[in-house]
């Protein structure tokens, strides 16, 4: 069994993001993010606080905006409305999820597509069904980095992914799609989940159940992703039951260390990428 050591890969792809990022600066050009946070949901603060942790580390500008939990959809829009036409924000993304006053979708569609470092918005959902994108959801990107840093290869493997949220099943499908993977997208009503895993390849588990995925789902020698963040006991706990599985895998990313960091990193790719487009570089 490999450990994909989702620390090491993301220190990789922030030293080339603070490299390229450096390098705009040296012809005048900043990269800024701004990270809008409504209400006091803890979990959302511990993101946003580990999203301006690595900006800081990277040379990249952020810009906070926490706004109170009884903030209105008219001031919400008002503020993504300033920051689409700030010259120094290249990058804007919005906490989710939103209290449930707050229409998520609308708030979402508001953000400028060049913007969306976040790629939730349609025109950029579309462009990543195309195969045809500038950015991609920053978890289904870092599992594709790792892959990559792996020399994992794709093309016609059996790849099975277990959930389909708009954030990670979804788009983790279509990018092993474009990869030459055959992919099947499994979710709560899937019939027979434990057959259709155990011909998987590679399997990515995005169900946010803790240790759901059991040695018996998993075939001899596949790669395992395990995308949950589940706590337990105080205790971070992915989808996976890493310790029934690991001897089974080829490969298999842990939790914490695995999936988690690699989606901040991307986060900072996607902001890089954005500065880069706007700057036309
Ligand atoms: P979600 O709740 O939106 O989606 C969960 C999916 O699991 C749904 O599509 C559902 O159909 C499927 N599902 C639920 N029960 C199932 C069952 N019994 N059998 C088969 N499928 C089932 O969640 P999400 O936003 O996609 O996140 C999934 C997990 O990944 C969560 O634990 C979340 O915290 C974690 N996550 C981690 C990162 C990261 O950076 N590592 C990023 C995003 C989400």
């Amino acid at each position: 069994m490999r450990l994909i050591d989702g620390k090491v890969i993301s220190a990789s792809v922030k030293e080339r993001v603070k490299n390229e990022v450096a390098l705009l600066k040296r012809e005048g050009i900043t990269t800024g993010l701004a990270v809008i946070i409504v209400g006091e949901d803890p979990a959302s603060k511990v993101y946003v606080a580990n999203k301006k942790k690595a900006c800081e580390a990277l040379g990249i500008i952020s810009e906070e905006y926490a706004l109170p939990e009884s903030t209105t959809q008219e001031e919400l829009l008002a503020l993504i409305d300033e920051l689409n036409n700030k010259e120094s924000i290249n990058g804007i993304l919005c906490q989710l999820p939103l209290p449930k006053h707050l229409d998520e979708q609308a708030v979402i569609n508001a953000i400028l597509p060049e913007k969306d470092v976040d790629a939730f918005h349609p025109q950029n959902v579309g462009k990543i069904m195309l195969g045809d994108y500038d950015f991609v959801p920053c978890t289904p990107a870092g599992i594709m980095e790792m892959l990559e840093y792996e020399n994992i290869d794709i093309t016609g493997k059996t790849c099975v992914v277990i959930g389909r949220s708009n954030i990670v099943g979804k788009p983790m499908g279509m990018l092993l799609l474009h990869k030459n993977g055959t992919v099947t997208i499994c979710h709560s009503r899937t019939k027979d989940l434990k057959e259709v895993c155990k011909n998987a390849d590679i399997l990515v588990a995005a169900v946010g159940k803790p240790r759901f995925v059991t040695a018996d789902m998993v075939k001899d020698g596949a790669v395992v992703i395990d995308v949950g963040i589940n706590r337990v006991d105080g205790k971070l706990v992915g989808d996976v039951d890493f310790e029934g599985v690991k001897d089974k895998c080829e490969a298999i990313t842990p939790v914490p260390g695995g999936v988690g960091p690699m989606t901040i990193a991307m986060l900072m790719q996607n902001t890089l990428t954005a500065a880069k487009k706007q700057n036309k570089r």
